[in-house]
């Protein structure tokens, strides 16, 4: 389960401050330390944690929480809503095109789960926005990624536009597009290549993608249980790539948290979706209230 750590530090924290009747700054910067540590310890950016820090003592300190009639509850209030706001605080919905197809294109390192997240992204918004879904076979750097695209393609009943490793990515994407308008498909889904690590040539053929196909949505791939890493190779391929948005994955083996509380203020980018399991419908919206719920209890 996701958060699994963190949260129990923070409620075991919290649950000494609930019943209070009385809350001092002290208590206040007390209970704050021992929150800092937590986040580190769940592998969130140093600066994160500082900022957020700040945030929560400068609120809590204030007048209407120490002088309520339940302080130790309205402190836990600010923290949650402070997570929340961390977290991005509203819930941020997938681009739709005017004019039809939506093209997404889908990046990430590979290993991160892009494939299979292009198939969930697409049964998603057929199932819950009943959309009619491309999905775009660009990764030709791994067979196994375009055969294991097309046997999504076929469990889903869901065209798949593949040319092979033979075609470059700029064509299949173009070529993507192009059968969606004759198909009548409302949403073309790019997967495209990964690599072990972010480098010159994967950002350049992303770059050509993108240029080629002007996607509505750049949507960054992390794997969520690389924690900080995963934070500092979103910053890379959003400073190249200019991403609108960052999908989470392997939420469910992550018992720290450390990318999903970081990412967002670090790169600004909204969080979309969640990954929860290796399963095609094991796929979330990411509602960063409830994420902060979780992590409160
Ligand atoms: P790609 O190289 O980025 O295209 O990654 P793949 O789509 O091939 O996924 C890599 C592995 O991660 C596969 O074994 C997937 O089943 C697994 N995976 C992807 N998303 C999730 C998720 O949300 N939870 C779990 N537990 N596994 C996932």
């Amino acid at each position: 389960m996701a958060f699994e750590g963190l949260a129990e530090r923070l409620q075991s924290t919290f649950d000494k401050m609930k019943g209070r009747g009385k809350v001092s700054e002290a208590d206040v910067k007390e209970m704050m330390r021992e929150v800092r540590l937590a986040l580190l310890e769940a592998d969130v950016n140093f600066k994160v944690v500082k900022k957020f820090v700040n945030d929560v003592k400068e609120r809590a300190v204030g007048q209407e929480v120490m002088k309520s009639l339940t302080p130790g509850q309205q402190v836990i209030k600010v923290v949650n809503e402070e997570l929340t706001t961390l977290m991005g605080g509203e819930e941020s919905k997938i681009a739709a095109s005017r004019k039809p197809p939506t093209v997404v294109m889908l990046a990430g390192l590979q290993g991160a789960g892009k494939t299979t997240t292009v198939a969930k992204v697409a049964n998603h918004l057929r199932k819950h926005h009943n959309r009619k879904p491309l999905l775009a076979a660009a990764d030709i750097y791994r067979p196994a990624a375009i055969d294991q695209l097309e046997t999504l393609g076929k469990q889903l009943d869901m065209p798949v536009y593949s040319k092979g490793t033979e075609a470059s990515p700029v064509d299949i994407a173009k070529g993507a597009v192009e059968e969606a308008k004759e198909a009548n498909c409302d949403y073309v889904l790019i997967d495209t290549a990964g690599r072990l690590h972010v480098d010159e040539e994967l950002m350049d053929e992303l770059q050509q993608v993108r240029e080629a196909v002007q996607p509505e949505e750049i949507l960054l791939v992390i794997d969520s249980m690389t924690g900080q890493d995963a934070v500092n190779v979103a910053e890379s391929f959003h400073e190249q790539l200019g991403v609108t948005g960052a999908i989470l994955t392997k939420l469910d083996g992550d018992t720290r948290g450390g990318a999903a509380l970081s990412v967002r203020e670090v790169t600004g980018v909204p969080i979309k979706f969640a990954g929860t399991g290796e399963k095609i419908d094991e796929i979330d919206v990411f509602h960063p209230e409830r994420m902060a719920s979780r992590i409160l209890g």
